[in-house]
């Protein structure tokens, strides 16, 4: 097809996310990828500063995740996962258990991030039910967080960047304490916690879980929060006997600079999603980890099974490229390659605090933040981002960086000083 009728055909037919059919931002087509590089059909090359939304991590076309795919989908594409079973869904498993804090070791694979978290919600609904606490309905979690997209899932993100005005009387209304303060490298603030534990202390009764995005929220405000916020939910969590949830779907995977972000304060929540990074970027797939004592629990109640199971559940496809994704982090020094990232951005992002627009500049891992006073115009800087020959898309007030692992140090500067003068141009 030629571009200007696949533009056309889009622009009258296809929804991107987040977007208006009738005065759809412009989209750039592109013919293929490579490593570090989207190549656009006017044969430009854009340096990939996004690792599509965290997903990316060994880059694209990845040999070992090609024929990952090939070899996989010569074999069995897909087979329903109803009384069926196979190598890919079991390698994978293993892995997941091995990688994830010790007390996770039951693992229900899901299609998508959002659905793994209601999968999760619905697991900690289940699991107080058959203790004994039907009145536990309800969750809580912190300002500015993202869960994703699904009805359940939207009821936890972030009241006012979330969906909840537009969706009100459909979505169930849950119970939010602020967003943790204390920055993740800064002394620890006892304080921070104090919302959360006298929110606690009046709602345990009718809570089932706490729902968090450890130390990185991601899509809800790129802001990174203390440890201790962690281990002192952790206690209380315990204390009120309240299940804890990590969703680690956009931390996973060597993100922050350790391969889950729950390592940063050394505790294990009671039930864990993870997902994007989990193919390397190829397919979509997500898992919802459990301890055995929420599975137990769950299974051991009426109706004795958890209630869950989409079509796609197990897909071997996409779990044998899971596997192969995971087991070449492992044999590759992917920390030293978020280590060595973390420090460049540091280095070349931090001189922007100086900037009059910008109000703050983070780091964690492979993720560098400048965040702006000022909301930022995404469809100039879009365009400013294109013509420097890098792939950025930034968000509110938001300019940041998540590229693959593997980007070499020219690319990483190249992305790096472009991100500083869109910095300066939002005014
Ligand atoms: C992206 C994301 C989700 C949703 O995942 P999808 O695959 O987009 O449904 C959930 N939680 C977090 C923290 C995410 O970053």
């Amino acid at each position: 097809m030629n571009v200007d009728s696949l533009l056309q055909f889009d622009r009258n037919h296809l929804w991107h996310p987040y977007t208006s059919t009738t005065h759809p931002l412009p989209v750039y087509p592109v013919t293929s990828a490579a490593g570090v590089r989207i190549r656009l059909h006017t044969g430009q090359e854009l340096i990939d500063g996004m690792s599509s939304w965290w997903c990316a991590v060994h880059g694209y076309g990845h040999p070992v995740l090609v024929e990952a795919i090939r070899e996989q989908s010569e074999r069995m594409a897909h087979v329903m996962f109803g009384g069926l079973t196979h190598d890919p869904a079991v390698d994978l498993a293993r892995l997941l258990i091995e990688l994830t804090p010790d007390p996770l070791d039951k693992v229900f694979l899901c299609d998508s991030g959002s659905v793994s978290v209601e999968v999760a919600l619905k697991m900690a609904l289940q699991y107080q039910q058959a203790v004994g606490r039907p009145q536990r309905h309800r969750l809580a979690t912190v300002h500015g967080g993202y869960h994703g997209d699904t009805f359940h899932a939207m009821s936890v993100c972030d009241p006012v960047t979330g969906m909840h005005t537009l969706f009100e009387g459909a979505l169930p209304r849950q119970l939010f304490a602020p967003r943790p303060q204390c920055r993740f490298d800064a002394a620890w603030n006892k304080n921070d916690l104090t919302a959360m534990a006298q929110l606690l202390a009046r709602h345990h009764h009718e809570i089932a879980a706490v729902i968090i995005e450890p130390i990185v929220q991601g899509a809800g405000g790129m802001w990174f929060y203390h440890p201790e916020y962690l281990r002192g939910l952790r206690q209380l969590c315990d204390q009120y006997e309240i299940l804890l949830i990590f969703d680690e779907i956009a931390t996973g995977f060597g993100r922050t600079g350790v391969f889950f972000a729950a390592e940063h304060a050394g505790i294990s929540p009671d039930i864990m999603c993870v997902g994007k990074a989990i193919t390397g970027g190829t397919m979509t797939l997500a898992a919802t980890m459990a301890t055995t004592e929420v599975a137990t629990a769950i299974s051991e109640a009426a109706p004795g099974v958890f209630m869950h199971g989409p079509t796609f559940m197990g897909n071997a496809l996409a779990c044998r490229v899971a596997c192969a994704s995971t087991q070449l982090l492992l044999t590759t020094p992917w920390q030293e390659r978020v280590l060595a990232i973390e420090r460049q951005l540091k280095d070349e992002l931090t001189p922007a605090i100086e900037l009059p627009t910008v109000a703050d500049v983070r780091v964690l891992g492979a993720i560098g933040v400048i965040e702006t006073h000022k909301p930022v115009n995404m469809a100039l800087l879009q365009r400013f981002f294109v013509d420097q020959g890098v792939w950025v898309r930034p968000f509110g007030r938001l300019l940041y960086l998540m590229p693959s692992y593997i980007i070499d140090p020219d690319d990483l500067s190249k992305l790096t000083s472009t991100l500083v003068q869109a910095a300066a141009m939002t005014v």
